[in-house]
């Protein structure tokens, strides 16, 4: 296989009329599917962009996915971009990027506009109506080794980095999913992750992959836990991948005594951020059938490169490992660089991505030669793991400042160097409170709460908002002249 392209290719064949995708509004067969695609492939064909960049703009809908396999099909690569993001930050990223095209719907124009895009607009509305040519497109020249996207996460100095991953990345992680959990056509997803966050890497193909149903489900229902699982009901949802905040919701409101979903779902797998076994085990209590993984890993790496399925019981206070490596990837634990019990999780295999695009200092940073073999590649995760007595890798913690909020990942430097950048803040920091969940931003007097609060909702995503601000008549400062971390911390409790 060279391209992703050829799962639609043979699923729409398999099953043209079987409901690929389905969103609040619309629904569409794996034959549409596949047409709206091939129609924005032509239209990317007929603007001669190959191997290049395409930016998706667009509501969650199922018009997302349909575009990202259009672009795929046309040779290029794509990046989603919500168009909730404040227009500051997506400027850095198109800096990063350097987009000549972007797929949008014309109500949404004026918004990206407003970072000051100047290539061009494609409108879905119109281009998926327009003709398709199969045979033009297949003869498009594909390798795996092409970029299929460019996800960005949060960066330390307050610069989004772009993550590529290519084709070949995905089929291994796709291959290693479907056939670990055994998806089939009579699958049904049940979608949680926005698609610029690459858990929806595994919603999104695997369903391509064995013509499994996926249901974007609507955003608003994850604050309402009740009509979240009537909704999974109602839709014979089988499989859900969320991040464990949206599964600790229903936990936390006890939403499982009032809808039983024991005859529908058969997979829980969650990723993104630890899974609390206090709040499995309640999942596990209603839900005891259910096939419950905990899968872990960074975007760097095509979103998960271990996996632990859940074979026992366990305490509330105990940790769930996260597992063992998954297919063609190997996890090195090292302290600097020897090999240890206990230290940071280092990757490699076929799922890495070949870098930060355009950013060859970060790479360089990131993707380093494997101590033990320096002419392999491997990808330092800045987590530290050690094995349990069974041989399964267990999740310590972050070497850095790189925390996961609401399941967003987020570099507490990056909301710095947005704060640091208004007017008024002389000097700022950030800590989480894990016990609050709280992003708690220290100002020093004289920096006025209220003019901060506007000024950042102009530079971050709604996510990274700080959930507190305390001023303080001087930062503390260490003795290496730093920020005295450690003494703000005692301000958490
Ligand atoms: P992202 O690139 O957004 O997927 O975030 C990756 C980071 O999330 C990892 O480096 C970990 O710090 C954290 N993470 C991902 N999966 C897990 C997991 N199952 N348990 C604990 N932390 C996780």
């Amino acid at each position: 296989m060279q391209s992703v392209t050829e799962w639609l290719d043979s699923t729409a064949a398999e099953y043209p009329d079987k409901p690929a995708l389905f969103d609040e509004y619309e629904t569409l067969t794996f034959a549409e599917y596949r047409r709206k695609a091939l129609a924005i492939a032509r239209e990317l064909f007929l603007r001669n962009c190959r191997e290049k960049p395409v930016v998706v703009f667009l509501e969650k809908g199922i018009r997302i996915p349909v575009s990202f396999l259009g672009i795929a099909y046309s040779g290029n690569f794509y990046t989603p971009i919500d168009p909730e993001m404040p227009p500051a930050r997506i400027r850095k990223i198109l800096e990063n990027l350097q987009p000549e095209l972007v797929i949008t719907e014309k109500s949404l124009k004026d918004n990206f506009a407003e970072t000051g895009f100047d290539g061009e607009y494609l409108f879905y509305e119109d281009i998926t109506e327009q003709e398709t040519d199969a045979e033009l497109i297949s003869a498009i020249s594909k390798d795996a080794e092409n970029l299929l996207y460019v996800l960005y996460t949060s960066g330390s100095t307050g610069v989004p980095k772009g993550v590529g991953i290519t084709h070949r990345s995905v089929f291994n992680y796709i291959n290693w999913v479907t056939d670990t959990f055994q998806i089939t056509e009579n699958d049904s997803f049940g979608n949680q992750a926005p698609f610029y966050f690459d858990n929806s890497i595994l919603d999104i193909y695997s369903s391509l992959k064995t013509g499994a149903a996926l249901h974007i489900i609507p955003k608003t229902l994850f604050s309402q836990p009740v009509p979240l699982l009537e909704y999974l009901k109602e839709k014979n949802i089988t499989t859900i991948f969320w991040v464990p905040s949206a599964l600790i919701v229903v936990a936390k409101l006890r939403a499982l005594k009032n809808v039983d979903v024991s005859d529908t779902l058969k997979r829980v797998l969650f990723c993104g951020e630890v899974m609390p076994n206090k709040q499995l085990n309640y999942w596990r209590q209603y839900l005891p059938h259910v096939q419950y993984a905990n899968l872990y890993g960074p975007t760097e790496i095509t979103d998960a490169c271990t996996c632990f399925i859940v074979d026992r019981p366990f305490d509330d206070s105990e940790p769930l490992p996260i597992g063992k490596a998954i297919s063609n990837v190997e996890i090195l634990l090292l302290n600097g660089d020897k090999e240890a019990e206990k230290g940071e999780i280092c990757v490699k295999g076929i799922c890495l991505s070949p870098g930060y695009y355009n950013n060859p200092e970060k790479t360089a940073e990131a993707f380093v030669p494997n101590p033990m073999n320096p002419t392999e590649t491997m990808y330092r995760t800045g987590d530290i793991g050690q094995y349990n007595t069974k041989g399964e890798l267990l999740y310590l913690g972050r070497k850095d400042f790189q925390i996961k909020h609401r399941g967003h990942r987020i570099e507490l430097g990056e909301i710095e160097t947005a704060v640091s950048s208004l007017e008024g803040v002389s000097v700022c920091c950030c800590l989480y409170d894990k016990i609050q969940q709280k992003i708690v931003l220290f100002l020093e007097k004289g920096a006025d709460e209220k003019q901060v609060e506007t000024g950042i909702k102009k530079l971050l995503p709604d996510y990274m908002m700080p959930n507190k601000i305390i001023i303080l008549e001087k930062m503390p400062i260490n003795s290496n002249g730093k920020t005295d971390r450690v003494k703000l911390k005692e301000y958490l409790t």
